[in-house]
This record gives C-alpha cells, sequence and structure tokens, in this order.
C-alpha cells in the first residue's frame, strides 16, 4: 500500500478511536498534512483556531511564517510533512496536558512509521520534550540531535524555535530564520552519515 493510502486509513482509524479528552472542546481532528514520501516531518505543539476550524495544520499566521522560511530554503508545503504532537485544539489554545500528549501519541509515531523521514524538525519546546524530555530548547535549537527509538527509524533530529513565539519578537524571529537555513546542509550531513 503507498503512503498515502496509509495515512488516510490511520487517520481514518485514530478520528473515531483517539480517547483524547479535547475531542470533547475541539471542532475536529487535524491530523499532520504534505508529502507521504517527505524528508522531512516538522512537529509542531498543537492546532490553534484557524486549524480547528480548517482541519488543517499551521494554516494561520505561524504556518504563514513557517511558509516564508521554507521559501527561503526553497521548499513549499507540498515538499514536506507538518503535524502536531496533539491533534486536537486544546480550549482556549492553553498548553496541552501530559495526559493529551500521551492519548495522541501513538497516532503521532504512526505518522513518523510510515513516512519514515530522514530528519524530523522539532517547533517548539513541547515537540522537543516530547522525544527528549530532559532537553530544553534555549540550550539546543539549531543543533542536531541523533538518538535511536525503538518505535521509529528516523535518528536524526532538529530542535527549532516555535513560529508562534518568534513571530512577534524580532531578535528570536532572526535566530529561528538563521537556524532554519541550516536544514539543506543538515540534510547533507545526514546523507553523508548514512
Ligand atoms: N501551532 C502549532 O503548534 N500547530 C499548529 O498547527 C498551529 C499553530
Amino acid at each position: 500500500m503507498q503512503n498515502q493510502e496509509q495515512l488516510e486509513n490511520l487517520n481514518k482509524k485514530w478520528t473515531t478511536e483517539c480517547e483524547c479528552e479535547l475531542r470533547k472542546t475541539a471542532t475536529q481532528a487535524v491530523p499532520g498534512d504534505g508529502s507521504a514520501n517527505a524528508e522531512i516531518v516538522f512537529i509542531g505543539e498543537a492546532p490553534g483556531r484557524s486549524e480547528d476550524k480548517e482541519g488543517k495544520p499551521f494554516v494561520g499566521a505561524a504556518g504563514k511564517f513557517l511558509d516564508e522560511m521554507l521559501s527561503e530554503i526553497n521548499l513549499k508545503r507540498e515538499d514536506i510533512f507538518i503535524t502536531n504532537i496533539v491533534k486536537y485544539r486544546p480550549p482556549n489554545n492553553r498548553d496541552p496536558l501530559p495526559e493529551e500528549k500521551a492519548s495522541c501519541r501513538e497516532w503521532l509515531l504512526e505518522e513518523l512509521k510510515i513516512i519514515s523521514p530522514k530528519l524530523i524538525v522539532f517547533l517548539g519546546r513541547h515537540a522537543l520534550n516530547n522525544f527528549f524530555p530532559d532537553l530544553q530548547i534555549g540550550g539546543t535549537h539549531g543543533k542536531l540531535l541523533i538518538k535511536k527509538f525503538k518505535d521509529i527509524s528516523t535518528k536524526y533530529f532538529l530542535p527549532l524555535y516555535h513560529p508562534a513565539a518568534a513571530l512577534y519578537d524580532g531578535s528570536m524571529r532572526e535566530i529561528l530564520m538563521e537556524d532554519f537555513k541550516k536544514i539543506p546542509k543538515v540534510l547533507k550531513e545526514i546523507a553523508k552519515r548514512g
């Protein structure tokens, strides 16, 4: 079965089976979106108001900024896959709770297993800490992390600041843009390492 079809089946299964409490308050599930054969998967935190309405990740202001950064490195949304650690909007965009992250974790891991990207980019601390609970975004942003996890084949991870946090903060915006521009070099480095 092609990756795209596998992802569609996965989303059908989890939109009926996911036991996340956020289902009760969200309009709909927001599964990952983009190329099912992407080399890079971006992982954000949780859908916001626009994403909840449209059922697609990163379609609001943070998504527009992300598109700008992607175009700086000659990539489009269709070239990558983008998803979130929780698939339902938390009320008033509050941080997702540990049990909400846990309920949606299997859905995320299965997306990663199907796509099996070369590189996973964490957008913000929530995504980073979902896989590396002891690391801080301030000390690791822009640095390539290498780790073998039991459930996923990808072993290369790049933490970045969240685009929403950098949107209205000039200096953070610059740091994020500089970190983002490292992505092509990081991909070359990964290809060399194999
Ligand atoms: N912020 C996120 O982390 N995810 C989205 O989908 C939108 C904004």
